[in-house]
This record gives structure tokens, sequence and C-alpha cells, in this order.
């Protein structure tokens, strides 16, 4: 990297740090990308003259509101709850609804910046956006998270739309939340609308949107590997998460012939040396999603698994690794045993799984990185033909669905080969994957003028 491009990339991060104090993940999100951005940028100058970075690190606003609750004791509940309008250049906002401790708006600024670039990338006209709230779904009754889901509809009603924003599912919020969320939103507004995804099957939801995410992970995997003349087949996987992205990029993973040997919460990691199998893996959904129950429940049930407490999975010998818990579950330390271990490729099914110095290991040791606003893009492109079956007042086939959930990876890989910096035969996914996903929102914020 030249002087010039150096200087220019800290002079613009300092800006931004300066304009966003007290937003570490936000800082780094937006490090990833400049990182890549800012040559491409200096070499195209109508980007640079237009301020385009500038303003697209700017969201377009953000909706900040208290919600208030009653518990099963009677007591009263604050909670805080944002939504951010991140861009909506090349169509409606659309991103998912985070419900977690940790939510804070730099969290939710890092997923919808990212989200502007990712929605992008699916080809589909849609924006990017993300809400959340730092309400703790664990531990709490059914009850106490419908009164939650509709309080906080109460107030987000007004913000959203089939044609302004579309929310959706993130970490703490699933079929059961959105459900609650709709329900609210029906009796708000007496209208039957396409206003969030995720929905279930009897009111407007998608076949395959559960299982979306994942699958899209497990296809963009293979598509890497084809790419260099290689396979899933007998690869050993190390996964870590056990929530949508993780189980169904199990479940795909093993149907394309690799072996899966770990799962993970936040108590720890289990290691299935022989691999999981379907038996297993039908357990764990169950345990997870009916029971919401931990992980080392699993461990405790089978023999010949492991559980490790406190543990994330990355010191298992792997092929392939795929992130799918949360943010910043890799850095340097786990990158570099991954690499003493021999990982070939890294796969990020969640969002921002690997920190910047990971992601600067893994770049130096040649492994394939395919960044999550490419391989996780599928969970939200479905959302965005379960919002074309809507708008249609249809329902397409499992098969159609997830046939075009497969060509939608596939073009999302060549668009990434197209733009990346080649290395002899190294394909840098990341800088693909940011030059792709920004020209087609920033050609269009050139289209309409100063706004
Ligand atoms: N939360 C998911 C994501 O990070 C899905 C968003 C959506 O379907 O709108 O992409």
């Amino acid at each position: 990297m030249s002087d010039a491009t150096s200087h220019e990339i800290d002079h613009f991060m300092k800006g931004l740090m300066k304009r966003n104090p007290g937003e570490p993940e936000f800082h780094q999100a937006v490090h990833e990308v400049v990182e890549t951005l800012i040559p491409f940028i200096l070499s195209n100058r109508v980007y640079k003259d237009a301020q385009i970075l500038e303003r697209m690190t700017e969201p377009d606003r953000v909706v900040i509101f208290r919600v208030c609750w009653e518990d099963d004791s009677g007591n009263i509940r604050t909670n805080r709850a944002w939504r951010v309008q991140f861009n909506n250049s090349i169509g409606p906002y659309k991103g998912g609804i985070r419900f977690h401790p940790n939510v804070t708006l730099s969290v939710l600024k890092f997923l919808g910046f990212e989200q502007t670039f990712k929605n992008s990338l699916t080809g589909l006209p849609m924006g990017g956006g993300k809400g959340g709230s730092n309400f703790n779904p664990k531990g709490k009754s059914d009850r106490e998270i419908m009164r939650f889901c509709q309080s906080l509809m109460i107030e987000l009603h007004r913000h959203i739309g089939e044609d302004t924003d579309v929310p959706a599912g993130d970490i703490g919020v699933g079929s059961r939340e959105i459900s609650y969320m709709f329900g609210q939103y029906k009796r708000l507004e007496n209208r039957f609308s396409g206003i969030l995804t995720g929905k279930g099957l009897s009111f407007g939801g998608s076949l395959v949107r559960t299982e979306a995410t994942g699958y899209g992970c497990a296809y963009f995997c293979e598509n890497m590997l084809n790419h260099i003349e290689d396979s899933l087949v007998d690869k050993i996987c190390s996964i870590s998460g056990s929530g949508n992205v993780a189980l169904y990029a199990v479940e795909k993973a093993i149907e394309l012939g690799a072996k899966v040997v770990t799962l993970s919460d936040s108590d720890g990691f289990v290691h299935v040396p022989n691999g999981i199998n379907l038996e297993m893996l039908a357990f764990i959904k169950e345990l997870k999603t009916v029971r919401r129950g931990r992980i080392h429940e699993f461990a405790n049930h089978y023999k010949g698994v492991d559980f490790y407490a406190g543990k994330r999975p990355w010191n298992v010998p792997c092929d392939i690794a795929f992130p799918c818990a949360t943010q910043n579950e890799i850095n340097r330390a786990d990158s570099q045993e991954l690499i003493n271990n021999g990982v070939k490729a890294v796969v990020e099914g969640a969002n921002m799984p690997t920190n910047l110095d990971g992601i600067h290991e893994f770049r130096h040791a040649k492994v394939i990185l395919a960044p999550a606003k490419a391989a996780n893009a599928g969970g939200v492109a479905v959302s965005g033909l379960e919002q074309s079956q809507n708008a249609l007042r249809l329902s397409w086939s499992r098969e159609e669905v997830d046939q075009r959930l497969k060509s939608i990876m596939l073009e999302i890989h060549s668009k990434c080969v197209q733009h990346s910096h080649k290395y002899e035969d190294y394909t840098d996914y990341i800088t693909g994957a940011n030059i792709a996903g920004f020209t087609k929102v920033a050609d269009a914020m050139l289209a309409y003028g100063i706004v």
C-alpha cells in the first residue's frame, strides 16, 4: 500500500472516530471496508469528488426509543430500542432486529453499515438497515417475550412499511418474536402486508427462509472451493454457534459431503471427533429451538462427544472454519491457531466474526476468507424473495426458492472474484465483496445528486 493511500485511510478513520465517539464496533466495520475501498476510490476519482464514502458512513437516520413492559412478577421493566435506517439508495431499508444485552448503537450501526453492502451484493432491490434492543431474551417466559415484542412494535410500527423499511430476525429474534411483532403491527395498522420477513408459512412467510443463511454459507463455501478445483467432500469443518445460521450450515455441509466436528454456545463448545450425524443434528435442533436448552446437554446425551466449558472451538484442527456465533469471535490468537492447524478457508456465517488482526493473519497466510457480507447474504436474499412473493400474493415452492438462493450465492461469488485483487492464485474475497457491494450503491447515490 502506498504512503498516500495509508495516509488517506488514517485521515478518514480519524474523522470518522471523532464524529462517532465510543462506537468501537462501528469503527471496526468501517475500517475493514475502507482498507480495501480507499485504494479503489483513489483511482476512481468520481467517488472521491462526490464524497461518497463520507456520505455512506453517515446513516440516513436513527430512531431511538424506550420500550416499557411488565414481567411475570408484575415489575415494570425498561429497555432501549433502535432502528438504524442506514441507506435506501437501491431499495427500502432491509435488515434484522437483534435482541441481546450487548446491543448498543455502535453494534447496530456496524450491522446496518455492513447490511448496505450485503444487500447490494444480493442483486435484489434492498437498502441497508438494522434494529434491536438491549433486551435479554434468555430465561424470559413466552408471555414476557410477547409483551416485550408488542410494546416494541407500538413505537416501531410508525417507522416501517413494505416500501419504507422491512425488518426481520437476527440474534435473539426468530419466528416466535417475528410472529408477535407482526401480529401487533396488524392490530395497530389494520393492514396485512409484508412489513417483516421471516414470517410463519401460514401468514406470508417463505419456504427456505429459516434455512437460508446457513445453506447459503455452505453454497458459498462450495463455490469458493470449486473455484480452486476442490469441494466440501471429506472436509473437516469446525462451526461455532448453535443458532439458526450454524444449524443449517451443518445440515448443508453434511449434505455436501463434509464432516462437521464442533458447535458452540455462550457456555462453551462441543467436539464430535467422528462428525455430527443427522440424528444428532435433529437432537440439537430440538434442544435449541424447542426446549431452548444449552449445548452441553447434547454432550451429556451422546457418548464420545466432549464439552469444553468457556472455550471457543478454534483450537480444534479443521480444513474449514465457519464462525457462525457473533461478532469478534476470532481474534489474532484464534486465527494463528487455526492457521497452525492447517485451516484452508474461513466462511463467515456471523456478522464480523473475525477482527481486523485476524483478517490480516488469514490474508498473510493466504487462507481464503469469505466475508460475512458475501457468505451470509443468503438469509437476507431469501427475505428479499419473501418480499417479492408477498407483493405478488403468491408462494413459491421449496425447490424454486432453493434454486434462486443457489443462483444468488453463485452470482455473489462471481462478483467477488471479478472485483477482487488477484495475488497469484489467491482470491481476496474481502476486497471483491467491498468493491462490488459499494459500486452499486455509490452509482445510485451519484445519480441522485447531492443528497
Ligand atoms: N439478520 C440477517 C442478516 O444479518 C437477515 C436480515 C433480513 O433478512 O432482513 O443479514
